[in-house]
């Protein structure tokens, strides 16, 4: 990337087959700092026009690509690793900067996962194995995992370059090209990816572009030459994504929202769940994450000294400057979301049956009003019956439900069109084993609420998506075919 472009008001340009340019037309857009609501900088706002000059890049990269050793392949993963190593503050400060979330305790995780995803996948490449078929001497019959060609990415804000890192790293790692679209509001940090990634890999094999969803995203989703799409983003968008890719039949990975249920025992320890709780919850990613446990249901015996304990954690989370190491909470991402997120709470505070337990309405007087910062919220709720214990805020309100009875929980858990992630808190064996089963989601976690393990197939079920990308199966299945190949040795 030219030295004249790193700073704030000259657009950052794309990466299309080995080369930085421009969009066609030059068009541009501004990416604004969530905290202060300034800029962060401006990127080129790519059209379908760039999308195809893209998609041919990766075509013509493909042949050269897929025919490489894919011990090679893996061997440029690595590279890639390593450099992001050596780039990691520089990169995790940039995510901080576009998105708004915290340095300490989301970009630098953030920087050092997009680097282990690398090295999980250059350190994979040599498994993509085939199978033979047992029959006899006088027939060889085998399957090749074959790459697809070139594939269509497209990834949101939250956690813009461990996503990017998600798609990259196994789509090539597998033996396809790729054309990358950056969300508009994060692309700051996934260009700077994209800018290590040029340095190890063939030109066109890789090609990042910026701009709007409308435009690029859907261009990508309906391009003919490119073979498959992985989306990560809302329901509605994946639907449109789906949509467009039946007309040629073209696979799709589709990772969608959730609305994650999070159920604890009368046997909790109530400290330790708490704090689990509110691990579980992403309130340090002010709760702007799919897998965000934002529904707990809690045992009506422990109700009230549980939630007051939730509520206390919560509270001590220190909001502010993103930038800041004491900063544990950072700022939602954009105007649109924080009205959102706001609309929301007002209708808490406005419903009888709700009782504001945590948080509440950002203060237009607090020091952090430049930016769209918002507290923790907490209301408690009889049941799941309620908006706001329905609908995907992705911002930091979660809603607290008391149950009685097992079965009642499970059916109130699974009471929904989303699937994507559940929490389960006992120390009964038996209890945690029969309700993670029972649960309707593609990830159960039993006494823990951390982030995705490399290596663990990671998707969801329902109308939260479909396809696995995090692991080696994912890989096969989601970025390869199989092929089989039959030989007549009798001839
Ligand atoms: P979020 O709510 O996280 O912004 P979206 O689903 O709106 O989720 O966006 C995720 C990604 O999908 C972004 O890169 C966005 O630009 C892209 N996108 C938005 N609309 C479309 C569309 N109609 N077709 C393809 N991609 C889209």
């Amino acid at each position: 990337m030219p030295e004249s472009a790193q700073n704030h008001t000259t657009p950052q340009p794309m990466l299309i087959g080995g080369h930085w340019v421009q969009s066609d037309p030059p068009r541009t857009i501004a990416v604004e700092n969530p905290a202060n609501k300034g800029l962060a900088g401006r990127v080129y706002a790519a059209s379908a026009a760039d999308v195809d000059r893209a998609a041919l890049s990766a075509r013509d990269a493909f042949p050269a690509w897929r025919a490489m050793p894919a011990f090679e392949r893996g061997g440029a993963l690595l590279r890639i690793a390593g450099d992001i190593e050596q780039r990691m503050e520089d990169i995790a400060r940039t995510i901080s900067t576009e998105t708004g979330n915290a340095l300490r305790t989301q970009a630098r995780p953030e920087a050092q996962e997009a680097a282990r995803i690398f090295r999980y996948f250059g350190g994979l490449a040599t498994e993509l194995k085939g199978e033979t078929l047992p029959l006899g001497d006088r027939l060889l019959s085998y399957n090749v995992r074959e790459p697809l060609g070139v594939v269509g990415a497209i990834i949101p804000w939250n956690t813009p370059v461990e996503l990017a890192a998600l798609k990259i790293a196994p789509a090539l790692c597998a033996g396809n090209t790729i054309v990358l679209k950056a969300a508009e509001d994060a692309p700051l940090a996934v260009l700077k990816l994209a800018e290590i990634c040029a340095r190890h890999l063939p030109s066109g094999t890789l090609n990042v572009l910026t701009g709007s969803g409308e435009v690029v995203g859907a261009a990508i989703a309906a391009h003919p030459l490119i073979r498959m799409v992985s989306f990560t983003g809302s329901t509605e968008v994946g639907r449109l994504i789906m949509r467009a890719a039946a007309d040629r039949i073209a696979p799709v990975a589709l990772e969608l929202g959730g609305k994650n249920p999070s159920i604890v025992f009368p046997d909790a320890d109530e400290d330790w769940v708490a704090r689990g709780v509110v691990t579980s919850m992403r309130f340090t990613r002010q709760s702007q994450s799919c897998t965000a446990g934002s529904r707990v249901f809690v045992h009506e015996s422990i109700f009230d000294s549980f939630m007051a304990k939730v509520a206390a954690e919560a509270s001590k989370l220190r909001i502010g400057d993103p930038l800041e190491e004491e900063t544990d909470i950072g700022t939602l991402i954009n105007a649109t979301q924080f009205a959102k997120v706001c609309d929301y709470i007002r209708e808490g505070l406005a419903d009888p049956n709700a009782k504001l337990l945590a948080g509440g309405l950002p203060s237009s007087s607090d020091k952090i009003a430049d930016g769209y910062f918002a507290s923790p919220t907490i209301f408690s709720y009889p049941s799941n019956e309620w908006r706001l214990a329905r609908e995907e805020i992705f911002g930091p309100v979660l809603v607290a439900i008391p149950w009685r009875d097992e079965a009642e929980v499970i059916a109130m858990a699974n009471d929904t069109h989303y699937g994507l992630a559940a929490f389960v808190w006992t120390k009964e064996l038996k209890t945690a084993v029969h309700v993670a089963h029972s649960l309707e989601a593609g990830w159960v976690q039993v006494n823990q609420g951390g982030g995705q393990i490399l290596g663990q197939s990671y998707g969801g079920i329902k109308q939260s998506g479909m396809g696995r990308e995090c692991s080696l199966e994912g890989m096969l299945d989601s970025f390869t075919v199989r092929k089989n190949v039959t030989l007549n040795l009798a001839y």
